[in-house]
């Protein structure tokens, strides 16, 4: 009898889970090490509760793009909707791409992983750390809190550093830089940005659509539209936390106003002002003049770093320097950065393992044969809309499945 291969998974996230149930579906004798009291408590936490698992449209990678896409080249959304197909889990798609589980319930795809690894009769070990890793013949010795456990193959999945109250708190990197893979400094991404407060005190709360810009000077480093959330310590929402891994504290976050009914062209937007002033709020007073373009307390703001003095004025009365001025300030709302929320309330984890030194086939590292390695805790960093969890479980399949053939994994042409 030809003895079946021990593959020990070390960190029961979205990763993990997904290259258990590959591992096991090969005939692999699996276990899963996880440090936390239950498997997949990060999982739950994503979309809002909802899971956005994945994303069919084209793959937006800031950091580790080339390696992500040739991780989704071999697994990408079509080979996924067959693996949660073949795990009984509906999906649903929405706007810009994103799937999600048809219950909306991040809670039914760990059930779908978890109940497929409970018939697979996969181990799964709660409440235990891993604290090295290193090659003791025949094979590998994971070391934890809790006594050496020796597998035949290990797959890392311990995740980054982002919201380690949910497990990944970066203990795993050193298992792979013990066998000489190298850490590039893992940093906070998908997070609020922290800028002066002044001209936004009173806004927290608010919600705008608009462009969103980092400036270094004059010079534009970044660029996203969408929708921003006002807070007590800067700026949050979608296109704010996607510009985070390029702001700097002195650095200068352009807010467009105008981006969401004003074209490119000044000229609309003047002439949007124009009318208001002239038809619209026509002897009424001067501050309504945005009433209905923004909200108010927003209105507020932008007059007042336009240095426009409203009080007592009639709409009218306002000069054509003014409205000039007013345009410039609606088109470049600026906030300096004074830097950005740490670990603690980032989605993601910007750095971690540099994917160099490993297989996009397999996920296995050329320094070290046997050990493989998924998700977050290599150099892959995605934007909002189910990017990140999208290569946690595509990787994490390719490392289970260890180059075997199988109807989740496309075949290199
Ligand atoms: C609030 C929030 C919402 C998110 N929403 C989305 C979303 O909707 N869509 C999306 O695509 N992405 C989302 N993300 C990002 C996504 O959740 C992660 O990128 C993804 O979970 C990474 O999967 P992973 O398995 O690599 O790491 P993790 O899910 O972090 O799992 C790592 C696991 O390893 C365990 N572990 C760590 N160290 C050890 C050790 N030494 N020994 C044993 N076990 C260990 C941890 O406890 C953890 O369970 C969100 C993130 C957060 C924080």
């Amino acid at each position: 009898m030809t003895q079946r291969q021990t593959t020990g998974i070390v960190g029961g996230g979205a990763a993990g889970l997904a290259a258990a149930v590959a591992a096991a579906a090969c005939g692999d004798r699996v276990t899963v090490l996880e440090r936390m009291d239950r498997v997949g408590k990060k999982l739950l936490a994503t979309g809002n509760g909802r899971g956005n698992l994945m994303n069919g449209g084209e793959p937006r990678y800031p950091g580790g793009d080339g390696f992500a896409k040739q991780v989704l080249s071999l697994c990408g959304p079509e080979e996924l909707r067959r693996f949660w197909s073949d795990l009984g889990l509906c999906l649903s798609e929405e706007s810009d791409g994103r799937f999600y589980p048809l219950t909306r319930q991040a809670s039914t795809v760990l059930d779908a992983l978890r109940f497929r690894l409970e018939r697979d009769g996969t181990a799964i070990e709660t409440g235990i750390s891993a604290t090295t890793l290193h090659w003791d013949n025949p094979g590998w010795c994971v070391r934890t809190d809790r006594g050496d456990r020796r597998f035949g193959r290990v797959i890392v999945c311990g995740g980054g550093m982002a919201q380690p109250k949910l497990g990944s708190n970066g203990s795993t990197y050193s298992l792979l830089e013990s066998l000489g893979h190298t850490l590039v400094k893992p940093r906070p991404a998908l997070t609020p940005v922290e800028t002066d407060t002044a001209p936004i005190r009173g806004l927290s709360g608010i919600r705008v659509r608009c462009g969103v810009r980092v400036m270094r000077k004059d010079l534009c480093l970044h660029e996203e539209r969408g929708e921003l959330l006002f807070t007590d310590t800067g700026i949050s929402g979608i296109c704010a936390m996607q510009c985070a891994r390029w702001a700097r504290k002195g650095f200068e976050i352009s807010i467009d106003l105008a981006d969401g009914w004003a074209d490119g062209e000044d000229r609309s937007l003047l002439s949007e002002l124009d009318t208001r002033l002239s038809r619209i709020w026509k002897g009424q007073p001067a501050e309504r003049l945005l009433t209905g373009l923004l909200p108010t307390r927003l209105a507020e703001r932008v007059m007042s770093a336009a240095g426009l003095r409203v009080r007592d004025r009639s709409a009218e009365s306002l000069t054509d320097a003014e409205l000039l001025t007013l345009a410039a300030v609606l088109r470049d709302f600026r906030l300096t950065i004074l830097g950005v929320k740490g670990f603690d309330a980032a989605q993601v984890t910007a750095g971690g393992i540099a994917t160099d030194d490993f297989d996009p086939i397999t996920m296995e590292s050329h320094l070290a044969r046997g050990v493989h390695a998924a998700g977050e805790v290599l150099d892959v960093d995605g934007d909002c809309g189910g990017f990140n969890l999208m290569f946690a479980f595509s990787s994490g399949i390719l490392a289970g499945l260890n180059g075997r053939r199988n109807e989740w994994r496309r075949d290199r042409t």
